[in-house]
């Protein structure tokens, strides 16, 4: 599944160029039956297969081997779960602090809740919904994180005015045609006035935040500036009908 981030795009940049290392681990390689079973039936009854202690404890136990050969000691076990705390920026950034991440991808009805309690240091969902396993989820977080790594993307610029980075929303972009039939980019972003677009840009981020995500206004805290344009463009608004 992992070929879907190490094949395309700004992570298998990344990777290639050596900003990050990814070690794909299979609980399956750890099992010691001849069957080869990472999963076996729940306790206490019903549907679903439960993913065995056993095997991801040994996995883990060889990935911890390795980071203490690299001399990686900031790490982190995370279990991708519906039942974790919801994923956001603040999440990303403090991931992004640490040596070594560990991912614990669950299958089935999940994983054995002893091995949670025993070796789980946070748990991560994705939103209130659930998927049939922990990678997808893995892989949007992985590219969450590599991508802000210095020299992952073309432009550092770019990755520091995207939503949330600063508390907002990003404002909106535009490229040619200047006109579509009539439906017109907005006139300062060709005024070449680098100061007027960088209010315009900021006054509709913090417009769009307001409207879409007020609750990210509300524990924001605006300085003089923000304040000021987000009250102009308020005021125009309501004037206009908006
Ligand atoms: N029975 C579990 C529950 O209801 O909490 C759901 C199991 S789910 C089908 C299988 C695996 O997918 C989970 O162990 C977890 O690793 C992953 N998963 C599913 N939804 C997720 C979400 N929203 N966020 C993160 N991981 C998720």
């Amino acid at each position: 599944m992992f070929s879907a981030i190490c094949q395309d795009g700004i992570v298998a940049r990344a990777l290639a160029n050596d900003l990050f290392n990814l070690d794909l681990i299979n609980p399956r390689d750890f099992t010691t039956d001849n069957y080869r079973r990472i999963d076996d039936k729940t306790f206490g009854g019903g549907a679903g297969m439960v993913m065995k202690l056993e095997p991801l404890e040994l996995a883990l136990a060889s990935i911890k081997c390795k980071y203490q050969q690299k001399g990686l000691k900031k790490t982190k076990v995370v279990y991708l779960s519906p039942q974790g705390k919801k994923t956001d920026q603040a999440v990303i950034n403090q991931l992004s602090l640490y040596d070594g991440v560990t991912f614990v991808c669950g299958r089935y009805e999940g994983i054995d809740e002893r091995f949670i309690q025993r070796n789980v240091d946070l748990e991560l969902s994705i939103g209130d919904f659930v998927v049939s396993g922990g990678e997808l989820p893995t892989m949007l977080l992985i590219d969450a994180v590599v991508r802000q790594l210095p020299g992952a993307m073309n432009s550092y610029e770019s990755v520091i005015n995207d939503s949330f980075m600063n508390g907002l929303l990003d404002c909106p972009h535009y490229t040619i045609p200047r006109d579509y039939n009539g439906d017109k980019v907005p006139e300062v972003l060709f005024s070449g006035n680098h100061e007027q677009i960088r209010k315009w840009r900021l006054q509709q981020s913090l417009w769009r935040t307001y409207q879409r995500r007020p609750e990210l206004l509300a524990s924001k805290q605006l300085t003089k500036e923000e304040s000021r344009l987000l009250d102009e463009i308020l005021s125009r608004n309501k004037v206009e009908g908006k």
